[in-house]
């Protein structure tokens, strides 16, 4: 008998037949003798709505009391998720319980809207559990010192389930989703990827924080802090097929680097539509200057991810870098009426229609020409590139927003991704 975290994404709970089917695959676990925890998240839409309602009340900036108000609003859409869910599985013959967050509690710190999971006291779920109930928790959902109820930003709900199953030492936490595995790009823009049989950790925290949504980046990130067993899957297969090879399905994320599995070069490719590129033109090319911009950025809270700044002319330099397009504005009135003025420079200009489109792969750590082999492809779509960033396992442009698709096709088919190496096990 082994201790089972399961989660299941908005899709896999998207209507009350979804969720049957969800209580009638978490009984069979049940039945089959596991001890279950159920994370669900909201159902499929119900967050978006949800802040939609919030948005049409609130002024552009928002203040930390504004984010608290979202937070009590966005976290009610998996409360309803955890009840409905509880009483299928009631109606199953199971005994179950659901609670919010608060109630285990998940103990967060107080960054509302995306907060981080501190610690979890699990002696409630494990005396539900130990008297033979399912339990069945909120995603998404902690609470702060204070007692406020909490969020953990978009796509949370993995990360609670994971953390749930570090803090537990759960035998395996399982992510349900509407694909059936990780591909090697996302399957809805490129109908040839390829799922992969396994994954690595550190594959994966890159593809997550590249863009790949199959998985938040937090929840990877606690994966590999806790050695949580990790697997992808989907919720869409029929309920009762046979439970052990429903174990062995998906994606497993791997600790280790399996050679004789997965033998690509490059493993994934990532894109993100959510970033925006802002330029500073003309500034003088002295010691301090990115700091003197990038300083007041960071003190204003933005996030800032691809730098880049040109060699000099007359004394002269151009500096540009991307931010996530939320912040764009922000970003721009800033730079405007603070870091121009400060630094003399002499433009500021900003583009919020481009994406980012990355290469990862652990096998590029022992293969030259894998990101001119990129660029080159790119260069025979006519895709010119604005910004580079490499990294150890992963290299990124940042492209035109209207070539992106092009750009990840032209990438997958060139990387060999859609015909690489059959994993061993699917071979027989
Ligand atoms: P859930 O609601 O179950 O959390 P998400 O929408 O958050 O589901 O994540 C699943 C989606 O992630 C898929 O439907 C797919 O479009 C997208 N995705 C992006 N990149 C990948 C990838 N490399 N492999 C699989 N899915 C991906
Ligand atoms: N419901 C939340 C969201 O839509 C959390 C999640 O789905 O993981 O972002
Ligand atoms: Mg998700």
């Amino acid at each position: 008998m082994a201790l089972i975290v399961h989660k299941y994404g908005g899709t896999s709970m998207g209507s009350t037949e979804r969720i049957r089917n969800v209580a009638k695959r978490v009984a069979k676990w049940a039945r089959a003798g596991h001890q279950m925890v159920v994370v669900p998240s909201a159902m499929s839409g119900e967050t978006n709505r949800l802040l939609g309602l919030a948005k049409d009340l609130s002024p552009a900036t928002q203040t930390p009391a504004m984010l608290r108000e979202l937070d009590m609003i966005a976290c009610t859409g998996e409360q309803v998720s955890v009840g409905l869910l509880a009483l299928a599985l009631q109606s199953e013959g199971m005994e179950a319980v659901s609670y919010n967050g608060w109630q285990v509690p998940i103990q967060t710190d107080s960054s509302y809207t995306k907060a981080r999971i501190q610690s979890i006291d699990d002696a409630r779920v494990r005396a539900d559990l130990a008297a033979g109930k399912v339990v069945v928790i909120t995603g998404f959902q902690g609470k702060d010192d204070d007692g406020n109820v909490t969020t953990l930003g978009r796509g949370g709900s993995d990360t609670s389930a994971v953390a749930i199953a570090a803090a537990m030492k759960a035998a395996e936490c399982l992510i349900y989703t509407d694909v059936d595995g990780v591909y090697t790009t996302d399957p809805r823009v490129v109908p040839e990827a390829r799922r992969l049989h396994t994954i690595t950790f550190e594959e994966m925290l890159e593809m997550a924080s590249l863009g790949s949504k199959v998985l938040q980046i937090r929840s990877v990130e606690f994966a590999g802090k806790y050695r949580v067993p990790l697997r992808v899957l989907s919720s869409f297969t029929p309920w009762d097929i046979n439970i052990d090879e429903e174990a062995k399905s998906g994606t497993l994320i791997t600790f280790e680097e399996d050679e004789k599995m997965e033998q690509a070069v490059v493993s994934g490719i990532a894109f993100n539509r959510d970033e925006a590129k802002v330029t500073v033109m003309g500034v003088p090319d002295k010691p301090g200057i990115a700091y003197q911009i990038l300083g007041d950025v960071a003190e204003a809270n933005i996030d800032v991810d691809v730098i880049i700044q040109n060699v000099s002319h007359d004394g002269k330099t151009d500096f540009s870098f991307t931010v996530h397009r939320n912040d764009y504005q922000r970003t721009m009135d800033l730079l405007k009426s603070k870091v121009q003025p400060a630094t003399g420079a002499e433009q500021v200009i900003g583009d919020p229609k481009i994406c980012k489109v990355s290469i990862v792969g652990i096998g590029m750590r022992s293969h030259v020409g894998v990101a001119s082999k990129m660029f080159r492809s790119l260069s025979e779509e006519g895709i010119n590139i604005q910004m580079i960033s490499t990294s150890e396992i992963k290299t990124s442009v940042v492209i035109d927003e209207k070539y992106m698709e092009l750009a990840v096709r032209a990438l997958h088919k060139a990387f060999d991704l859609e015909e690489s190496v059959v994993p061993v096990q699917e071979k027989s």
